[in-house]
């Protein structure tokens, strides 16, 4: 059983517990921000403090006009949009070896899918809510990590993605650092039950590549996997697919048990099937027999701990559903 972890990057806004560099002098607290700080190491970054804006500032606004977005600062009169985007451009390559990020929602700068666009610049009307000047450039660059802002991972459901993703891609950076063939095909063993509960033909296609049948060279084959490895995280897991994998589990374990320890675990798939308990609640139940009747393959899956214990919280605010 491998219960080591690799140390994710995350690029953050720095307002998220990091300074207070907000446009009023403040800054923020985030709980998954507080909740990573002893297992990650945060790239945090500020696009406003970057142009020169200075703190505390005066607002800015996202405005669309002549069919492009104008970032003006009304206090001040002025457009604020080719600074904005220069610093934004010097801040991305920061993303580069990133396996994540949480920005700040609702930012003009940051926000990944809900800053406020207003129609006109002297009569503005909101219009649309849309991804800030570096939330865009974030979303371009990191399209297949894990990246999300600090208000839907407030939901239990989205964080555990979130995580999973995170974990998953730190997992991959490590090994492609410098790329053998059998790492790959261990990698790949190993997310087996974890990626059947995402996406089950990505999976397979996942293990064709890995199988290498054209002989291509090993960084081309971990440049095919990285890609499709993307598409089979693109969504959270349904919770019927897990279910299915935790099925899946249970077959490796239940020959050996007593009808009534059979009946235990089925019922604990259930009860996590009706949203009664957490998915940790099944599999530490069969973690606990893979460990008794000595089921390597199943305590080498990732799916039984995909990242470290200190970090499953199991609050929700139910916010961040709607934009999945
Ligand atoms: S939201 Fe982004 S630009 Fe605004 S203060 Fe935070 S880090 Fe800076």
């Amino acid at each position: 059983m491998n219960t080591s972890y690799p140390r994710p990057r995350i690029l953050v806004s720095r307002c998220l517990g990091f300074d207070a560099c907000r446009y009023d002098g403040q800054q923020l607290r985030s709980r998954v921000v507080e909740l990573l700080r002893d297992h990650v190491d945060f790239v945090p970054v500020c696009p406003e403090i970057e142009a020169g804006l200075g703190v505390p500032r005066p607002p800015i606004r996202l405005c669309w006009e002549n069919e492009q977005i104008d970032v003006r600062q009304p206090a001040e009169n002025r457009s604020v949009t080719d600074v904005l985007k220069k610093a934004a451009l010097n801040f991305i390559d920061e993303a580069d070896g990133c396996d994540g990020a949480i920005l700040k929602s609702k930012s003009p700068s940051c926000a990944l899918t809900d800053a406020k666009i207003y129609r006109s610049i002297n009569k503005p009307q909101f219009l649309r809510r849309d991804s800030g000047i570096f939330g865009t450039l974030v979303l371009r660059k990191m399209e297949n990590k894990a990246v999300d802002d600090e208000q839907r991972l407030t939901n239990l459901a989205l964080r555990e993605h979130f995580l999973i993703k995170l974990y998953v891609w730190a997992r991959f950076r490590a090994i492609a650092e410098q790329p053998k063939m059998g790492e790959l095909v261990s990698f790949h063993a190993s997310h087996k039950l974890l990626f059947l509960a995402y996406n089950q033909s990505r999976f397979r296609v996942c293990g064709k590549i890995t199988a290498n049948h054209e002989r291509l060279p090993v960084s081309d084959v971990f440049g095919r996997y990285a890609a499709e490895l993307g598409q089979v995280l693109v969504r959270p897991f349904r919770r019927q697919a897990m279910v299915n994998t935790l099925y899946h589990a249970y077959g490796w374990i239940a020959e050996h048990l007593s009808s009534e320890e059979k009946q235990y675990i089925i019922n604990t798939i259930e009860e996590y099937r009706d949203e009664r308990i957490p998915l940790q609640g099944v599999t530490r139940l069969i973690e606990a027999q893979a460990i008794r009747f000595k089921r390597d393959y199943i305590l080498d899956q990732v799916l039984l701990r995909p990242f470290p214990a200190q970090l499953s919280d199991l609050s929700d605010s139910g916010k961040g559903r709607e934009v999945t």
